[in-house]
């Protein structure tokens, strides 16, 4: 039974995971004959839940990949979830919502977006194309501090916070309690806009907490052995989770400003950073391989001369990965590797 599971986790793409252990258990026999043409509304554990499902799906619309999979998990065929940003080849920091995108909100009943000024395009178009429906807003469900009062231009305050921009990191699907407080969020949204479904939503919560247990155990145990051990990254993607884990970010003050607004450091800023990698001065280097441009690979460069070990982590679900969890826990296994760590 074990080695099913296995399979059907690592070959169906998000269909095996949305199920509970339980319907994958039961379901494990046809599991190997269907997962192997890939095609997911084929695969048992669905067919397993459609069984429990006696209402309309409903309609959710969800902004970005990275959220996405969570939702289409904790739905199951209760939920009709359309992802806008699915693709991985997009960039959501830069996207421009086209018009098509409007008509996507149109039938939403729920939706769910990450905040924040991430996909700012998505709040906009729910609050005109979908204003009757209830958003669970990540960045906020994060606990994340609210904005700081804005500076005015040429304002002088005295105490110099520079690379401070006021603005907590939009990056929350890194954050563990983010994940909790969306997944709990969107199933007390479902569970009241489909009062029939309550309880299968609540199953589905349930068995999404069992699909995070190896994320759990992981940040648990790298957080009992790691905590104290040092990092910097060539983007501020992962800086939630590495401050879940209690590790101490070392990336130079300057160079992280200017990566969080997406602007070139200064030759100082660069060169500060390539000499804390050359002295060996982290026991990691975070790398964003989806950040394209010369310096974060000279920056690679120069820790792999130093032998700092480098940690690959992606803005969004990489599109060979089975699930939100599976992505995840890959990655905090490399970074667990990296820091001599056993998970
Ligand atoms: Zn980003």
């Amino acid at each position: 039974m074990k080695t099913v599971i296995v399979v059907a986790v690592t070959t169906a793409k998000t269909a095996a995971v949305r199920a509970s252990l339980a319907s994958l258990v039961l379901a494990a026999p046809f599991g190997l004959a269907a997962c192997g043409g890939g095609d997911e509304s084929a695969t048992p554990p669905s067919t397993a839940a459609a069984a429990q499902c006696v209402v309309e799906p409903v309609n959710v619309v969800v902004s970005v990949d990275q959220w996405g999979d969570i939702v289409s998990e904790l739905g199951g065929d209760c939920a009709r979830v359309t992802t806008v940003l699915a693709s991985s080849a997009v960039d959501p920091h830069d996207y421009e919502p086209a018009p098509s995108d409007a008509a996507k909100f149109g039938g939403a009943q729920l939706v769910v977006i990450n905040g924040g000024h991430y996909d700012e395009w998505a709040a906009k178009l729910a609050a005109t194309s979908a204003s009757n429906a209830p958003v669970v807003d990540a960045l906020e469900a994060s606990g994340a501090e609210a904005p700081h009062e804005e500076h005015e231009e040429g304002h002088g305050h005295d105490h110099g916070d520079e690379g401070h921009e006021g603005e907590p990191n939009p990056h929350v699907w890194y954050n563990p309690a983010a994940v909790t407080g969306v997944a709990d969020a969107v199933t007390a949204e479902l569970g009241k806009l489909a009062p029939d479904a309550a309880e299968y939503f609540d199953e589905r919560r349930a068995a999404f907490a069992e699909t995070m247990k190896p994320y759990d155990q992981a940040i648990a145990s790298i957080k009992a052995s790691a905590t104290g051990k040092t990092y910097a990254a060539t983007e501020t993607v992962f800086d939630d989770m590495a401050s879940a884990l209690g590790l101490t970010n070392r990336t130079p003050q300057g160079y992280q400003a200017a990566a969080a607004n997406e602007s070139d450091p200064s030759p100082a800023d660069l060169d500060a950073f390539l000499r804390l990698l050359g002295d060996g001065g982290v026991d990691a280097l975070i790398y964003n391989v989806q950040t394209e441009g010369s310096v974060p690979q000279q920056l690679r460069g120069a820790a792999e001369q130093a032998g700092v070990p480098v940690v690959e982590v992606t803005e969004t679900v990489p599109s060979d990965a089975t699930s939100f969890e599976s992505w995840q826990v890959s990655q905090l296994k490399a970074l667990a590797e990296a820091l001599g760590v056993t998970t």
